[in-house]
């Protein structure tokens, strides 16, 4: 009986099958628009880290092997003047790309002159400002360049950009495989295994409130830590001095009498005196909480060393600035334990790097943005703009 039981658990955390590119028919002389995750972090013209371009390596590859003509949009920083370039650097040498330049009556040519097998990367999106204005000419205008339409980037769904859900309304689409791989692992952290607990760090309150909630009532437990915990301290009516806050107030929230929520018992500050590991209760009007101290990690190690499912989000402290100790321990003490474990943010990767041990945990999401929507929903836009087709 146990094990019919646990077989229906398990039969209930399979995520609902989202359309892949084995969907999608014969390739061989067809046109794919493959929207890829390249934003890459670039210095003085190159790529420094490859990994979310290699991300979209396997969908290319398989493309290419079919005799697909692939034709590759993608976005790059935040300001539109910014340039896919270094990328092209990257990917002419992973699959031989041939650069596409802008996406106007010139760009769009090219993509006539290609033969089966080969791969074209248009100029950043965002150069055009209907991208992020989710103006439907521009998704008409992508949407003509190509027969089918795949989606591989899971790290920018959670945007309603014309690239992303205004395409799949012209055109065959379907979900390309580092996307539904992302999809399948983020889905089992909505459905953990107890004992459980979630890690939730970094700032910006106001942009985690729902997800705490959420969350809350799936895990066994929910710590609190980073500029976050700030909030939790300050909406408890203590001294937090010139931490770091979030727009939002925390005070009279249920999170605050929510048992289920762990904050730290320590933290370390830096202020008149130097830097210090005090009580929150200890913090004075000149200090600057910066970590969390010894004990937290203390109180925070029996749960992790004896949970199934962990999923962590947010730098503990502010690691850029030398504030990384809790952070680090954390790390090490998730990497080492049996639980099924994911992390995920682009700060708390960066936050890491430098144990390297990214591969001693279950997943390493590089999505930061479309994680924490992803979790609070279930699902996204992306998502939804595919399966109304
Ligand atoms: P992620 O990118 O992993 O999702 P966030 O963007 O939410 O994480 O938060 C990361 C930021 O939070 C980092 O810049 C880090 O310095 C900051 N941070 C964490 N703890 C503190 C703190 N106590 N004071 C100031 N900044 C903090
Ligand atoms: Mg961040």
């Amino acid at each position: 009986m146990r094990n019919w039981l646990n077989l229906f658990r398990f039969s209930s955390s399979v995520p609902p099958r989202l359309p892949s590119i084995d969907d999608a028919g014969p390739l061989r002389g067809r046109r794919i628009l493959l929207r890829a995750s390249l934003n890459a972090p670039i210095k003085d013209g190159v790529v420094t880290e490859r990994f979310r371009i290699e991300q979209a390596v396997p969908a290319i590859k398989y493309l290419q092997s079919k005799g697909a003509r692939v034709i590759v949009i993608g976005h790059i920083g935040r300001e539109e003047k910014e340039t896919l370039a270094p990328v092209f650097d990257v990917l002419k040498e992973l699959v031989g790309a041939k650069w596409g330049g802008f996406l106007d009556i010139n760009g769009a040519s090219k993509t006539h002159d290609l033969s089966d097998g080969d791969v074209l990367l248009f100029e950043n999106l965002r150069h055009d400002s209907r991208e992020a204005d989710n103006d439907d000419s521009l998704a008409i205008e992508l949407a003509a360049l190509a027969d089918i339409y795949i989606n591989d980037a899971f790290s920018d769904s959670h945007r309603e950009h014309s690239s992303i859900v205004g395409v799949p309304k012209h055109l065959p689409s379907y979900f390309g495989p580092s996307f539904i791989k992302e999809y399948e692992e983020l889905y089992q952290a909505l459905d953990p295994k107890s004992p459980s607990i979630f890690i939730l760090g970094g700032a910006k309150f106001e942009t985690k409130m729902p997800l705490v909630k959420k969350m809350s009532q799936k895990y066994d437990k929910v710590f609190i830590g980073g500029a976050l915990a700030n909030d939790i301290f300050k909406a408890k009516g203590l001294e937090i001095g010139k931490s770091l806050v979030s727009p939002v107030s925390l005070s009279g929230n249920e999170i605050l009498k929510d048992p289920k929520i762990l904050a730290p018992v320590d933290v370390v500050i830096d202020g008149p005196d130097g830097r210090r590991t005090v009580n929150p209760e200890e913090v004075t009007p000149a200090d600057k909480i910066l970590d969390a101290g010894p004990a937290t990690i203390d109180i925070l190690s029996p749960y992790i060393k004896s949970a199934k499912s962990i999923l962590w989000n947010g730098p503990l402290g502010n690691f850029e600035l030398g504030f990384s100790t809790a952070t680090e321990k954390l790390a090490k003490l998730i990497a080492d334990s049996q639980a099924r474990s994911i992390i995920g943010g682009g700060d708390t990767i960066a936050s890491i790097h430098g144990l390297q041990i990214d591969d001693k945990f279950d997943f390493v999401s590089t999505a930061g943005g479309a994680m924490l929507v992803f979790l609070e929903t279930g699902t996204l836009p992306a998502i939804e703009a595919i399966r109304k087709r």
